[in-house]
């Protein structure tokens, strides 16, 4: 059983991005505006997590390892209405499958912090009470040391590192209420750091660079028949990037979609020499019963009801944009 369990784990979580894509939601799902991340080669030697969000209470870090246990989730209904990121409690228990993993967490009510250490979904031993702050640090070590066929699949770690930089690049552009530190461990200088209560262009800038951060128009789009609305930062007809920068949330999860990327890039196409690419980030709200962004952990790819009708709706908002700025 623990065999065919790591294996379905290692099918959950496939590479450090993955797994620390998680924690960053659970970490935003419990309220956090501070999150640090520590990184040890790419993340497979260690990803560690800490955050000031409201903490696990000491009853719970007995089952939050294991399978299907959320506390997000309090009735069939919500399923409809998901406002949080997590609900299907598989994260935690997949890594717990494929890792070392160590919780440290406190609660406001409870006057010291507790550890965990588990193991395929269990705890090791009782919790223990610990010191630490409010909030919740979370360490993943030694990432796939028991399932060598996924360790095999893995990239270097400096290519591990910089997908893992990605994922956290982008959620600090989107959450810019929230400061965001991402370091290799034993640096001095981070690779990711947002401030807190910062602007989108504040972190654009940050993150992106200046050159970008200076050429970006926003648009605001809101259609209330096909029953979404848009935010987004675009670079204008004049800029563009070697490299593609495509930020896309849909309900506040980063996710992809293909054919909005296509669409888009068609629209640009008329401006941009060929081969090169705009800054494209992306924030989009519809109506949850119009999509699943609850998505498996491995598949980006969104789709939702209306696809074509909301997509020719943002072509023709970012178009409108795009042309009033080259006037
Ligand atoms: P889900 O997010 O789908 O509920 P997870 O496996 O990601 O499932 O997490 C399991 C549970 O562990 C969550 O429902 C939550 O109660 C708790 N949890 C995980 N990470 C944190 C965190 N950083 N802060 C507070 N609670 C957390
Ligand atoms: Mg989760």
């Amino acid at each position: 059983e623990v065999v065919v369990n790591r294996i379905a784990a290692g099918e959950v979580i496939q590479r450090p991005a993955n797994a620390l894509k998680e924690m960053l939601e659970n970490c935003l799902d419990a309220g956090a505006t501070n999150i640090q991340i520590t990184v040890k080669q790419g993340g497979l030697k260690m990803l560690q997590i800490q955050d000031n969000g409201c903490g696990i209470r000491k009853e719970d870090m007995e089952i939050v390892c294991e399978r299907f246990t959320t506390s997000k989730l309090r009735q069939f209904e919500d399923l409809n209405s998901i406002n949080t990121y997590g609900f299907r409690g598989e994260a935690l228990a997949s890594i717990s499958h494929v890792a070392h993993l160590t919780i440290t967490t406190r609660t406001a009510s409870s006057k010291c912090a507790f550890r965990g250490v588990y193991s395929d979904g269990k705890l090791k031993e009782p919790v223990k009470p610990c010191a630490g702050n409010l909030g919740t640090q979370i360490t993943v070590e030694d990432l796939f040391y028991n399932i060598s066929t996924r360790r095999k699949a893995l990239r270097s770690p400096a290519e591990e590192h910089a997908k893992v930089v990605d994922v956290v690049s982008k959620y600090a552009i989107h959450n810019s209420q929230v400061a965001f530190t991402l370091k290799k461990q034993g640096d001095s200088i981070a690779d990711v750091r947002t401030p807190p209560a910062s602007t989108y262009v504040d972190n654009i800038r940050a993150i992106y660079g200046v050159a970008v951060s200076r050429e970006l128009l926003e648009v605001n789009h809101e259609d209330s028949k096909l029953g979404f609305t848009m935010h987004a930062f675009i670079s204008n007809a004049n800029y563009s990037i070697k490299k593609s920068s495509f930020l896309l949330f849909i309900n506040h999860r980063l996710v992809d979609s293909s054919a909005i990327r296509k669409a888009l890039d068609t629209v640009y196409q008329a401006y941009l020499p060929k081969g090169s690419h705009p800054f494209i980030y992306l924030s989009l709200e519809i109506t949850p019963q119009n999509v699943d962004v609850n998505v498996h952990p491995t598949k980006h790819e969104v789709h939702f009801l209306h696809e074509d009708a909301i997509i020719a709706s943002i072509q023709t908002a970012v178009e409108a944009k795009l042309l009033g700025s080259n006037s």
